[in-house]
């Protein structure tokens, strides 16, 4: 179970460590303070009836109150379905009755989405964290000092969590991470993004998402370091904090990275204090990468990852300076991989110089989830009979084993029998001095044929449309030349930081 894995050899000593800091208040959360909450979220649970196999939805921003109901929900023997803080009452009432939650935990400010979404999908008892006339409240869960109960499950086939995927290409899907698939994510991992005690970390990442509930919620707290925990991304917070806190480590998004890269307020804070930032879910151009470790004189590496897969399976080991930028790293250990041609199923050979031709990539390890819930169908369309989970990611290694992601299947763009992945345009209308910002759709072009489109944030308002397409026809082939440009105000981004292009396209 995650609980005994992450906590059952805690010494003495660590038990009066800080765990947990309020980034806005100071306030800390002891490893001994927070077990104790953990346990009586967990006695709390079982007092209402909670037992193995129930799911519990947990709704709310980061704190250091959602690390003790998270870890509380699982000490109980329940499954968390963690919500997105940005879905709207239809969302989340679609998201309870999937996963069938029998009681929600949400926070004043979101309050009035979850009572839209509990009353449609029928779910009955909500908690509110921190009080509301008619609830429950977390302190009164904890005032109740009841002690976990003793549950017995079994790791392998357990659901710990069911988080939905990002939604950036279709609906979201529900997710079935066992206790085994999150504990051997940390295992996995702890040896390659080395954290430990004197590490002090920035929580800015959702809890929601499966990239910020792995690696801070388990991994982070595994490894016995302090997370300073923020409610939402707020650039001259995060700076702030960091500075004040004194944070090593920061796991972010490459829309975090953009600002670390450009933004003229981080030249005002002393960010000295960071020694190395992680980014994953979305691509992250290595130019942009060494951008933001310039700036701020520390290592910025990549991992990659998805839900599917608890979500990490490859990253940049620590004590490799060899990986090229822009590489999303080597597989994880207890895992392997294929690259696979699309066309016809065959395996792409790793080349022994240089970078192999593109394919998708599968992967196979503990990791692995077992399935969408309540989607047979989409289970059996992704992982095959030898248990490789198909990720839709389309990805090149070299002779050293180090990956680069591409671009999705999905995303790329047919054109002329070419295809053109849109991350390769976008990373590259970032290097243009007038471009804040910039996403890459296909269009039809009217002849049955896609043509990229750039939506392009400009950060003057002398950049032309003509200028940009002539800038970068003079640095891609042919087939690759962006063809239409339109400004616009913001690029759209989901809660986990991806270009969301099914929005683009339906504008
Ligand atoms: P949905 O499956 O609902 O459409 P999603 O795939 O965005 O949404 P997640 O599981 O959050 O949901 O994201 C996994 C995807 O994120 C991967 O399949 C990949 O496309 C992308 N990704 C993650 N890390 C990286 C990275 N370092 N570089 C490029 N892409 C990445
Ligand atoms: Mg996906």
């Amino acid at each position: 179970p995650v609980y005994d894995f992450l906590f059952s050899d805690l010494p003495d000593g660590a038990l009066t460590s800080t765990a947990v800091i309020d980034a806005a208040s100071g306030r800390a959360t002891t490893y001994g303070e927070l077990l104790e909450q953990v346990d009586r979220v967990a006695g709390a649970l079982a007092a209402r009836g909670i037992s193995p196999g129930d799911v519990v939805a947990l709704h709310s921003p980061n704190s250091p109150a959602f690390v003790a109901l998270f870890h509380g929900i699982l000490r109980a023997g329940a499954t968390v379905t963690t919500v997105n803080s940005l879905y709207t009452g239809d969302e989340i009432g679609r998201q309870l009755a999937d996963s069938k939650a029998r009681l929600a935990i949400t926070v004043g400010v979101l309050r009035e989405n979850m009572a839209a979404g509990a009353a449609a999908a029928g779910v009955e008892t909500v908690m509110v964290v921190d009080g509301a006339e008619g609830h429950e409240s977390l302190a009164d869960w904890l005032g109740e000092g009841r002690s976990a109960p003793a549950v017995s499950i079994d790791p392998a086939t357990h659901l710990a969590v069911l988080p939905y995927s990002s939604g950036t290409t279709g609906l979201a899907k529900g997710v079935m991470l066992t206790h085994r698939n999150l504990v051997a994510n940390v295992a996995q991992t702890i040896g390659i993004i080395t954290l430990g005690p004197d590490d002090r970390v920035a929580a800015v990442l959702p809890f929601f998402h499966i990239y910020g509930m792995t690696v801070l919620l388990n991994l982070s707290l595994f490894a016995r370091a302090q997370l300073v925990t923020f409610p939402r991304f707020d650039l001259a917070q995060f700076l702030g904090a960091i500075a004040e806190r004194r944070c090593t480590y920061l796991f972010i998004a490459p829309p975090i990275a953009l600002a670390l890269a450009r933004h003229p307020l981080v030249a005002e804070h002393d960010l000295s204090s960071v020694h190395t930032i992680l980014s994953g879910a979305a691509p992250l151009d290595g130019a942009l990468a060494d951008a933001v470790a310039q700036r701020l004189d520390c290592r910025v590496v990549q991992g990659y990852g998805m839900t599917e897969m608890s979500p990490v399976s490859h990253a940049v080991p620590a004590d490799r300076t060899d990986i090229p930028r822009g590489s999303v790293g080597l597989i994880i250990p207890n895992m392997v991989c294929r690259l696979v041609d699309p066309a016809d199923g065959t395996d792409i050979p790793v080349p022994d110089e240089g970078m192999s031709e593109p394919g998708e990539l599968w992967c196979l390890g503990p990791n692995v989830m077992t399935g969408y819930l309540g989607d047979d169908e989409a289970t059996a369309q992704t992982l095959d009979a030898d248990g490789y989970l198909h990720t839709g990611d389309i990805a090149t290694v070299d002779a050293a084993g180090a990956f680069s992601i591409v671009d999705r299947l999905k995303e790329l763009i047919k054109y002329h029998g070419y295809q053109v992945p849109p991350a390769e345009l976008e990373a590259l209308l970032l290097t243009h001095p007038g471009v804040q910002d910039a996403a890459v759709i296909g269009v039809p072009d009217g002849d049955g044929q896609e043509v990229p489109k750039a939506f392009v944030v400009r950060a003057s308002d002398d950049v032309t449309a003509d200028a940009l397409m002539a800038w970068v026809a003079e640095r891609v082939a042919a087939h690759k030349k962006v063809r239409r440009v339109e400004f616009i105000d913001a690029v759209p981004k989901s809660a986990s930081g991806k270009i969301l292009r099914k929005d683009l396209r339906t504008r």
